[in-house]
């Protein structure tokens, strides 16, 4: 029955799937931390979510330097709306980086946004189809908070970019906090929803969010019959 379920979850869930952006032309050229950064990204999103990275996920942090492309500006703003033009959307004029199938653009080195990036790089590829954007980019932004809280370098790069910036995505952390903190889920289950794509995580975690209040919009939120199958398998 389980195994039923989840086949249809995955058969029902399609894969995100759209055609690579050609941004060639369009370097970088500036002198930066974009190095060093990367590494740190990669060696505390390792230790940190050691557990639930598949090889291909490791490989992925590995070659972090080459499927990353930092831009002044101007080659940002270029980059951001053929993208927002690929996705059909309106170009959100705040953004500062983006992943992009396995490659990254960004505007900014900093340790934050690279972690920031990183993971997102690294998540289950139907995450935000199956529960929206505003929950992908709240646990996305959870899981920085953790992994830089766990060096020296990322501590500091945290406070300073709350002090700062007041953190990424904010509302959208303490909505996945306030769940955690209530009971609602935990940690690791959220952690095995984010990474591994494992289909009853998934469901667990999107019912113990429903109960806990918090909105989704994503596809199997906005789909009555989906979101039933979803329920049962999460149950
Ligand atoms: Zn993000």
């Amino acid at each position: 029955m389980r195994a039923r379920l989840r086949e249809r979850v995955r058969a029902e869930v399609p894969k995100f799937e759209l055609p690579a952006l050609d941004l060639e032309g369009l370097t970088d050229g500036i002198e930066t931390d974009l190095d060093r950064n990367l590494a740190g990204a990669r060696d505390r999103i390792e230790s940190t979510f050691d557990a639930r990275l598949s090889a291909d996920q490791r490989a992925l942090l590995d070659t972090l330097p080459e499927r990353t492309t930092l831009y002044d500006a101007a080659g940002f703003d270029v980059a951001h709306a053929a993208y927002s033009k690929k996705l059909g959307v309106d170009r959100d004029p705040d953004a500062i980086a983006f992943v992009d199938g396995d490659r990254v653009h960004t505007s900014r080195d900093d340790a934050h946004t690279l972690t920031h990036e990183a993971i997102h790089l690294v998540a289950d590829d139907d995450f935000t189809k199956f529960f929206g954007a505003a929950i992908n980019e709240g646990v996305t932004e959870y899981l920085t908070a953790r992994a830089l809280e766990g060096d020296a370098a990322g501590r500091a790069e945290l406070s300073s970019a709350f002090v700062a910036r007041k953190a990424a995505y904010p509302d959208e952390v303490a909505t996945i906090e306030g769940a955690i903190e209530r009971g609602f889920v935990d940690r690791d289950l959220v952690e095995r929803a984010f990474f591994t794509g494992d289909q009853v995580a998934r469901a667990k975690l999107f019912v113990g969010l429903e109960r806990a209040g918090v909105k989704m919009d994503g596809q199997v939120a906005k789909d009555p019959a989906m979101a039933d199958v979803v329920r049962t398998l999460g149950r």
